[in-house]
């Protein structure tokens, strides 16, 4: 292979690409963006230089590249490798994760001044593109280096691009016209802490059982020893005070911490409460919202050592920290700490691996524990610390079930249960706020003739399109395709058409009748875009007077609102009933979560839950925030129909576009899973079929599922197997490996 490097000096003849040889051994580890080390000039003096390019070969007689100047450490390439193993992914896909933002190291980016800034996304599904790159329908190294930036670097605006990617605006604007990136204009938000006077706080006294869990961590950290474990304590019960006290021991020891949050909880008032802490300068917080500027000197202010403390998403667990002490993930059970796009790995288990080189505790913090952590914190595997009661003293919220057939039968046909449309009237009065949360994922204002059962879906991708009612048009969320509202049925030609939507307008169209002077805020797909941040319409429900907040899935976490009193679950079932053998375990999470919102602090709460069945174990458990009686009832079942924890299931997929080569391919990939693979009763391979969506913007999806433990050895043949299907000519067709994806659509 020969690299295309850059060489890092300011003279401007020397602006432009020269060729080298990668030696054999380096193949692997040399990445566009990797820092090399390149004989130059007439001496042939050693020459520090960028890789931007890749290719087969060269014009030129070309020298040998001396060493790649990783700005990573074998440590970081061996954790490479072995998630290039782990995960079913190139080495490289890895080390970009740990590296700088950018390869940019001398011109920092300017400071974005504006209000508002032009956003470059991808237009494409991730997938999608990376289909695109290798089936070669995008060949230019520099559209992909582009493409892969914008994957790690949402928002960023065309002259960072430019800075970062070393590639002209022109390459943007022709991926833009290709419709893989689109532009929008931005509101940015000025750092909301910038100039806030922060007050400084200092260590409470611990409550007994805060004391006990803490001191058992604190041992680990004082012997150097690696140890998981689980601090499970209902929400506000002092988990975040025991982790802040940890970190300050860590820091006296002159070592540093990692805390990893859910993104959406990655709040400014999390923030401040570790700054009046600890001071601003002491901690580096990495998360997408960032400028590509910012989180380029966050970066920097850890690998130079300035920062101790890290607070990120998902992917801050490969932050250039030395000198680790402890390693705190909270909100343990929230699905976003699986990547879902390739590298497809699972931080919890990345933080593990770095938590056992490095001896040192790791800590996942949660009051609805993932099942599978709950389980091996019952069998040893975990040390279960236990909080069980409120440290302010705060009590859990009331939660009342409601039965909607109930009210059916007394004739009440609204959306709105006696019980709830009284409560929501009362706190108006009382000038308190209110939560209604539609249990729905969002995705699914459908259209469907109510004669034939026709559904309008989209043509390249197999799924309902979602209407929207501000531009009266119906909608692929996946490939963006558009098309007018039908009025008759293009199938039976009934004008009996419907809409059955997530309800939130329809919601606060109904809220609107009923309490015409109620001020409501609503939060869904449709509210909720890239010039419209989550964060936003939240600051908006906590600051302007209003009164009523509407939303699905996204209201459930992270924010505090003092406020809040009156927490509404309007229609608790409908995760109940998705395809996914966690739709129980996510349910009791959400209802637990949600509940959680409301009296939080001197305001007593108190929660509405309607559903139709009232009797299920779900909705009786999380009614009395039970956890340990949903684990003991959920985990039967998994056991007796071999889910995880019992094993783990493992998607194989098959895409293209070619229906053909995708069957040939697919079975034959089965049978070499069969040939190699002993099947018994713990390994079971499934024949291949079509995904539950099974085409996404015309790439046809099939899958071949494997319930599993995933054992080193099983690792191996995977990797073995999918090697030989990449060597197989199938030239259309990419395949890929998900242990235990979040998504089984
Ligand atoms: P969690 O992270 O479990 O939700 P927090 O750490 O946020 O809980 O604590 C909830 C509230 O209780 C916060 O307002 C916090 O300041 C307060 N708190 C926590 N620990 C103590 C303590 N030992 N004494 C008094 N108040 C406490
Ligand atoms: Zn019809
Ligand atoms: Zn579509």
């Amino acid at each position: 292979m020969i690299a295309e490097v850059i060489i890092n000096r300011g003279a401007k003849k020397l602006n432009r690409t020269f060729d080298y040889n990668i030696p054999e051994h380096l193949e692997d580890l040399i990445i566009v963006g990797s820092k090399v080390l390149v004989p130059f000039g007439k001496g042939g003096n050693p020459e520090e230089a960028f890789v931007v390019g890749l290719k087969e070969k060269s014009n030129y007689e070309v020298k040998d590249i001396i060493r790649l100047e990783e700005n990573l450490s074998d440590k970081q390439i061996e954790l490479a490798k072995w998630m290039s193993k782990r995960y079913f992914c190139n080495v490289s896909d890895c080390i970009r994760l740990m590296q700088a933002p950018g390869t940019k190291n001398k011109d920092k980016s300017k400071r974005i001044q504006d209000k508002t800034i032009n956003a470059v996304y991808l237009k494409k599904d991730i997938e999608e593109i990376e289909f695109d790159i290798e089936t070669k329908k995008i060949k230019s190294e520099k559209h992909i280096k582009i493409l892969r930036f914008v994957k790690d670097n949402e928002g960023a605006t065309i002259p960072e691009i430019e800075l970062f990617t070393d590639c002209s605006r022109a390459i943007v604007n022709t991926l833009i016209k290709n419709g893989y990136l689109e532009v929008v204009e931005k509101k940015v938000d000025r750092d909301p802490l910038a100039n806030k006077k922060i007050p400084k706080s200092s260590r409470l006294k611990l409550t007994d059982e805060q004391e006990n869990a803490y001191s058992k961590i604190k041992e680990s950290i004082d012997n150097n020893r690696y140890e998981q474990f689980l601090l499970f304590g209902v929400t506000g019960s002092g988990k975040t005070e025991i982790y802040l006290q940890l970190i300050e021991d860590v820091l006296t020891k002159n070592k540093k911490a990692i805390m990893l949050v859910p993104e959406i909880s990655l709040t400014p008032q999390m923030i401040e409460r570790f700054i009046s802490r600890f001071g601003k300068e002491t901690i580096a917080v990495l998360h997408s919202k960032l400028s590509i500027g910012e989180r380029y000197d966050e970066w920097n202010k850890i690998k130079e050592n300035k920062a101790n403390i890290i607070i990120g998403a998902r992917s801050a667990i490969f932050a250039p920290v030395s000198n680790l002490g402890i390693i705190i993930i909270d909100e343990e059970h929230d699905s976003s700490y699986k990547s879902e796009s390739t590298p497809k790995y699972d931080s919890k288990e990345i933080a593990k691996k770095i938590a056992k080189e490095v001896n040192i505790p790791l800590v996942l913090g949660s009051a609805t524990p993932d099942l599978k952590t709950y389980y091996k914190a019952i069998n040893n595997e975990i040390t279960l610390l236990e909080l069980t009661k409120r440290a302010n003293n705060s009590n859990l919220p009331k939660v009342e079930i409601i039965d909607m057939k109930m009210e059916l039968i007394n004739g009440n046909r609204s959306m709105l249960s006696m019980e709830l449309y009284n409560s929501i009237e009362e706190n108006l009065k009382n000038k308190y706020q209110t939560i209604l949360f539609l249990n729905r994922r969002g995705f699914s204002t459908f259209i469907m003739c109510r004669d034939c059962g026709y559904i309008v879906k989209c043509k390249n991708c197999n799924i309902s399109m979602t209407y929207h009612s501000y531009e009266n048009k119906l909608k692929c969320h996946y490939c963006g395709n558009e098309q007018n509202v039908v009025t008759t049925c293009p199938n039976c030609g009934s004008k009996k058409i419907r809409y059955f939507g997530t309800g939130t307008q329809k919601l606060e169209q109904e809220i609107l009748k009923q309490f015409p002077n109620a001020k409501t805020i609503r939060m869904d797909v449709d509210t909720v875009t890239k010039k419209n941040s989550h964060e936003e319409i939240l600051n908006k429900f906590k600051n302007e007077g209003i009164d009523i907040l509407i939303g699905t899935q996204m209201v459930v976490k992270g924010h505090h609102f003092p406020k809040v009193t009156l927490v509404g679950v309007v229609a608790a079932d409908s995760s109940l009933n998705i395809d996914d053998y966690r739709a129980n375990e996510r349910t009791f999470q959400i209802l637990t979560q949600v509940a959680g919102r409301a009296g939080r602090e001197n305001l007593p709460g108190k929660v509405v839950v309607q559903t139709y069945n009232p009797d299920n174990f779900i909705i009786q458990t999380a009614q009395k925030q039970n956890y340990k009686m949903f684990y003991d009832t959920e985990i039967t079942l998994r056991k007796q129909l071999k889910y995880p924890p019992f094993c783990d299931i493992i998607v194989i997929g098959v895409s293209g576009k070619d229906l053909n080569e995708i069957n040939s391919s697919s079975q034959f990939m089965y049978q070499e899973l069969v040939n190699k693979l002993k099947q018994n009763e713990e390994i079971k391979i499934f024949k291949p079929m079509p995904c539950p969506i099974d085409k996404i913007q015309n790439r046809i999806r099939w899958r071949i599922i494997i319930k599993a433990k995933m054992t080193d050895e099983l690792n191996e043949i995977l990797n073995l197997v999918l090697k030989d299907m990449y060597e197989k000519e199938y030239k259309n067709t990419k395949f890929s490996i998900d242990i235990n994806p979040n998504n089984m659509t």
